[in-house]
């Protein structure tokens, strides 16, 4: 079988699709107020995204995230994921989600076969939740959680960006949450992702910061579970929450990423921090056949970075906002 290997030897399993760039919030670290969303027909259709799965898992990706924007704003997505989870080859088909449609949305995701969930929660005060996302939806993203949790998900996973001065003050009560819901929960370092307003040097906290203050209160055992994703995971003396760092500054965990990534228009990202990508929705609206877009993505690989270009103290380069890119 054809795999997708890098110049640097690493060999590509997982892919994160991005279904929507629209957000029913607006993140202050994500993007911007007044961000402007693409025009529907930009957006591949799912034909189109199941054409390019399909590709992927003849060259032995196993492992799909569907993202966004918040996936769950488009519509009929559990169809698209039971159809994904149908493709040969691919063995789990996981996402990433603000919590706040899940109670109308677990149940269906789970029957669609969607097999572990992340669900972004940054602060569990409803004003700062307000404050944060620029919605007042906590409430929403609580019985979300609830939802979710009726079902037998392989795994429910709390992310929480860490800001200094911004939520910093809520790393215990967050992880106190996580363990009364006996959910795993990974805490995320800000990445410089397009211009938001603010200066991201000054919010910035890191991994080691974090996990400083947990042990004041936990006593964290080193791990080495793995999810297929960059975290590094502790886990807890009698209790059943994992507790994971993602430390793109501090820990550069490039030398064994596994991972590409599909905006929302089709263009193949080869990594986060970098702008090299492939545009494959041009390529497939202008008739390719199924050979000629495998052969495209191989050779696509050969633009994949050696490692990310994050550099809190120089200009932001990265100018497309994490919605844009499908975290
Ligand atoms: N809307 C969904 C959500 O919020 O979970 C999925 C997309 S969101 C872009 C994916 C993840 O990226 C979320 O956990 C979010 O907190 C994280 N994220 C967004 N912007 C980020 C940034 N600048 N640095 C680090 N993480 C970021
Ligand atoms: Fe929306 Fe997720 Fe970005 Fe927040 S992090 S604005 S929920 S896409």
């Amino acid at each position: 079988m054809n795999q997708l290997i890098d110049p640097f030897g690493r060999t590509i399993e997982y892919l994160r699709i991005s279904v929507t760039d629209r957000c029913d919030l607006r993140c202050s670290y994500c993007m911007s107020e007044d961000v402007e969303f693409l025009p529907r027909q930009d957006i591949l259709s799912f034909e189109e995204i199941l054409r390019l799965a399909n590709s992927f898992a003849q060259l032995g990706v196993k492992i799909i995230r569907i993202t966004g924007g918040e996936p769950l704003m488009r519509k009929k997505l559990p169809e698209l994921i039971s159809r994904i989870k149908a493709i040969p080859g691919i063995e789990e088909v996981v996402m990433t989600t603000n919590g706040t449609l899940l109670t109308q949305y677990a149940k269906p995701l789970f029957e669609a076969g969607l097999s572990r969930l992340n669900i972004s929660l940054d602060t569990l005060k409803a004003d700062r939740f307000k404050q944060l996302t620029r919605r007042d939806r906590l409430q929403a993203v609580l019985d979300g959680i609830a939802e979710a949790k009726k079902y037998a998900f392989a795994a429910i996973k709390l992310n929480a960006v860490v800001m200094k001065g911004m939520n910093d003050d809520e790393i215990i009560a967050l992880t106190d949450f996580a363990v009364a819901n006996e959910i795993d929960i990974t805490f995320i370092e800000e990445m410089p992702l397009g211009e938001v307003g603010y200066d991201r040097s000054m919010t910035f906290l890191s991994s080691a910061d974090i996990k400083a203050v947990i042990q004041k209160q936990y006593d964290l055992i080193d791990s080495s579970y793995k999810t297929g994703g960059p975290a590094v995971y502790c886990g807890l003396e009698n209790k059943k929450t994992r507790i994971g760092f993602i430390s793109p500054h501090s820990n550069n965990f490039c030398s064994d990423c596994n991972r590409v990534r599909l905006t929302a228009v089709g263009r193949l990202l080869l990594c986060l921090g970098n702008e090299n990508s492939q545009d494959l929705r041009t390529l497939m609206r202008e008739g390719c056949d199924d050979q000629q877009l495998i052969e495209q993505l191989i050779s696509a690989l050969q633009l994949k970075p050696e490692k990310h270009e994050f550099n809190l103290a120089e200009e932001v380069k990265i100018l497309r906002f994490m919605s844009h890119t499908g975290g």
